[in-house]
């Protein structure tokens, strides 16, 4: 699958422990190491602010990554930014049916694009209390003993509230995601970003990858308009390619309470 869509250079999101085989990308993550773990960033950045220039890159890739993210339209709007012209998204999203997402509501795609309209940050309350009270807790922390789950559960949703209290970013599954709402998501949502050109999805996969059964796959390949790519080539013979300057906000590195476990 890598084989057929990824072609150097691009850019994996968000690898840490689990970076998709076979490929070479610039790894852009938000943290120097999570879990006293080193993550593989070559460069601090997210999903919604890449440290690359326009149309530079032939791949973004995101492998469970775009649920933790607030504001998921805004993040493909970005993707769109650095891709050139038949540059693709390859995408490895949880299956809500499958993770300890269950019990929640799919999340409505217009529910989505109201975010983007509002333009909601990684700093986002909205979801606290339905991912905190919504999760299978016998999967999502399977060592915390079932007398202490109500408690554990106040607890979390009272830190992450001191969290938003204080601006800080906040890690959760913000969104809950299966293949058919994440195909409507790229139809009506892309419309709603007004872009000069398009995503169009390739392929969609479920039960994805074979060794971890739990996620699905989307490719989609974007398409520029000429002016759009002329303008961008243009500007980076001016620029230092690829690397752009870190965003302010990656100075400090924001905390995060839960590392989401792929097994
Ligand atoms: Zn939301």
């Amino acid at each position: 699958m890598v084989a057929k869509y990824l072609r150097e250079p691009g850019v994996e999101i968000g690898a840490f422990l689990t970076p998709i085989p076979n490929i070479k990308p610039y790894y852009v993550d938000r943290f120097e190491s999570y879990a006293n773990q080193k993550t593989l960033a070559d460069y601090f950045g997210d999903a919604c602010a890449l440290p690359f220039q326009d149309s530079s890159l032939n791949y973004v890739a995101a492998s469970h990554v775009i649920e933790h993210v607030a504001n998921p339209l805004a993040a493909l709007k970005e993707w769109y930014r650095v891709l050139k012209s038949k540059g693709i998204i390859y995408m490895v999203v949880p299956d809500r049916r499958y993770t300890f997402d269950r019990p929640r509501p799919l999340t409505n795609v217009d529910h989505i694009i109201e975010d983007y309209h509002r333009g909601v940050t990684q700093v986002d309350g909205t979801h606290i209390d339905e991912f905190v009270f919504g999760v299978d807790w016998t999967l999502f922390s399977p060592a915390t003993s079932p007398d202490k789950v109500e408690e554990e559960k106040r607890t979390m949703a009272d830190a992450y509230r001191v969290d938003i209290a204080n601006n800080r970013e906040i890690n959760i599954h913000f969104h809950t995601y299966e293949p058919e709402s994440m195909v409507r998501l790229f139809e009506k949502g892309c419309a709603a970003l007004k872009l000069a050109g398009k995503i169009k999805i390739l392929e969609v996969l479920e039960k994805f990858p074979s060794n971890n059964p739990i996620g699905f796959l989307i490719v989609a390949q974007v398409r520029k308009p000429w002016i759009e790519q002329l303008k961008s080539s243009v500007a980076k013979r001016r620029a230092t390619y690829p690397l752009r300057q870190v965003p302010e906000r990656f100075n400090s590195l924001p905390r995060v309470r839960f590392e989401w476990k792929t097994s």
